[in-house]
């Protein structure tokens, strides 16, 4: 078992902040905190994904050398150990891999689990695979009616207009994290452009053959491929036998408190889609979430009040969804907007060089070495 002292990248006077997730939330705080304290950023991968071009990707493999990003190339002060957290204790971290990592602080940041590729270079061929696969099908079928299954039509939809494109839902609408209103835009776009939706049905995808797949309701739906885009759970079961564990809620997540601290322990955050804030999980939230917590732990590294700590005030409901490289339709807290308007905000960059930006990366250039 190998241990990791809070030795390296500028004199054992610093505290060591260990993040587990690199992520949205983890990779975020992990830069901001790289020069003020000795950060090891622990992630089952080696590289952070802009998860919200992902579906762009799937159509334009290219995207991917901005929006896949090695860890090296933002955590340039820190230490990164690439394996899969086990467990927690008062003051270490233990790894699949066997590292056993001392913290002063501590920050969890594991959101949702996800099916990875363990090397930026594995996951930049699986999206070459998967775009090969869109490619040369003819028809689609599409399992889930979230924002990942409505952006994956609206992607192949534009890019390929020619393709058949079939959408099954498990509920009543789409689009079901924010109103119906924006629902009913996304299905009229989406049958304008064509695309087949089937509500409060699922797909059997264990008794596929020959392209012929069997929903519940009876129907058959004939596909050469399918992309399944279903909501993924969260990536907390890891935490259940760890000093967490009663930390958790019903749901999985941890509770936290207005600082960002998981209740009853004064040196441990969480932050992102694992924890049990209120608000709608969005990527945009989880940064906010890791610039409050940098604050904070900045302030108690240099022996500040508990009483001064930033306190964060969970977000309002904002949500854009794009519809191919142009258009969009956004939930704001007073109106729901579907087009052109929307689709300016967010769909040609899909706030990819806003992201490299806020990791210190040049917006439109990719470091990255395959
Ligand atoms: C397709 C898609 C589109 C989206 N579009 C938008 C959008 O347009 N706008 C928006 O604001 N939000 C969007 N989101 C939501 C946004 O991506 C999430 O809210 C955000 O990623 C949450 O960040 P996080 O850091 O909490 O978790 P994640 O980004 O999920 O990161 C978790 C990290 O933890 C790692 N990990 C997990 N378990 C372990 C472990 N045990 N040990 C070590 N590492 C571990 C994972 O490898 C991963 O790197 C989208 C999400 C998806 C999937």
């Amino acid at each position: 078992m190998a241990a990791i002292e809070g030795s390296w990248g500028g004199g054992g006077e610093k505290k060591t902040v260990v993040v587990v997730g690199g992520g949205v939330a983890g990779s975020m705080v992990a830069k901001s905190l790289q020069f003020v304290a000795n950060v090891v950023l622990i992630d089952q991968k080696d590289y952070f994904e802009i998860s919200w071009a992902s579906l762009r990707v799937m159509v334009e493999p290219s995207f991917a050398e901005r929006s896949v990003i090695n860890h090296s190339d933002y955590l340039t002060n820190g230490h990164i150990v690439t394996s899969t957290a086990v467990n927690i204790t008062e003051s270490e971290v233990l790894t699949a891999q066997g590292d056993l990592i001392a913290y002063d602080y501590l920050v969890v940041a594991t959101g949702h689990m996800e099916s990875f590729s363990r090397t930026r270079i594995e996951k930049l061929s699986q999206y070459q695979e998967e775009f090969k696969k869109i490619k040369s099908a003819n028809s689609i079928l599409i399992v889930g009616g979230g924002p990942t299954g409505v952006e994956l039509a609206g992607e192949i939809v534009v890019d390929f207009p020619d393709k058949k494109v079939t959408l099954v839902h498990r509920g009543p609408r789409l689009l079901e994290f924010i109103g119906s209103k924006a629902s009913n835009k996304a299905l009229n776009w989406l049958t304008s452009k064509k695309v087949e939706v089937i509500f409060q049905q699922s797909v059997d995808l264990n008794s596929v053959s020959d392209g012929i797949y069997h929903t519940s309701g009876g129907e058959t739906i004939t596909a050469d491929c399918h992309f399944l885009c279903t909501g993924k759970p969260l990536s907390s079961a890891w935490l259940k036998e760890t000093v967490l564990k009663n930390r958790l809620d019903m749901l999985g997540r941890l509770k936290v408190d207005e600082h960002l601290r998981v209740r009853g322990h004064e040196n441990i955050f969480a932050i992102g889609d694992i924890t049990d804030i209120s608000e709608l999980k969005q990527g945009y939230l989880a940064q906010r979430h890791a610039l409050v917590t940098a604050k904070n732990l900045k302030l108690l590294m240099t022996g500040g009040k508990e009483s001064k700590m930033a306190t964060y005030k969970p977000g309002s409901t904002m949500a854009i969804v794009s519809l191919g490289r142009k258009e969009a339709v956004a939930e704001f807290p007073f109106m729901t907007l579907i087009g052109c308007i929307p689709g300016l905000i967010k769909s040609k960059d899909l706030f990819v060089g806003k992201a490299r930006k806020q990791l210190g990366l040049k917006p439109g250039h990719t470091e990255n070495k395959m």
